[in-house]
């Protein structure tokens, strides 16, 4: 079996960045994603379609295919009221929002004044190469439920 549009496949995988430090890697060695559904990065995406079970490879990631190139209008001062009042907001603090078409964004913190907060929305991964080293797992058919929602279900995957 090869890897195609609406299959679930298992892998194994470690990114890093261009200095070799290790942004992120699969959860006990196993990811789980459904394939064609734009659940993971196109550039991986594209690489895995044709494997099978036990491929291992090694891709470099372009920003453009990878979470995007940064956006320096994603860095912006915005009031501080716009915070809970009671919550110390310091440079480094990291906040879950809703951007504007609904998608989860990440907001860093930058810069703190009395008045204004400047923040930035990029994805924290924007504007960077990703190297992945990826092990192919499992391949199996999805669910037809799995298809309609566009995610895994299961014991690694999307839990209801
Ligand atoms: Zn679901």
């Amino acid at each position: 079996m090869k890897i195609a549009d609406n299959h679930v496949v298992t892998l194994n995988y470690t990114l890093t960045d261009n200095d070799g430090e290790v942004i992120d890697q699969a959860q006990d060695g196993s990811f789980v994603y459904l394939h064609g559904a734009e659940n993971i990065i196109p550039g991986l995406e594209k690489e895995l379609t044709d494997k099978a079970v036990g491929d291992k490879f090694k891709v470099k990631v372009s920003p453009e295919e990878g979470y995007g190139p940064r956006d320096d209008t994603r860095v912006e001062d915005v009031p501080r009221e716009m915070f809970p009042e009671d919550q110390d907001i310091e440079p480094g603090m990291v906040f879950h929002a809703e951007g504007p078409n609904g998608e989860s964004i990440t907001v860093t913190v930058m810069e703190v004044s009395d008045q204004s907060v400047k923040i930035d929305s990029n994805h924290a991964l924007a504007g960077i190469e990703l190297n992945f080293d990826v092990e192919v797992m499992a391949i199996r058919d999805a669910e037809s439920v799995e298809l309609e929602h566009g995610h895994v279900h299961g014991p690694d995957g999307h839990h209801h």
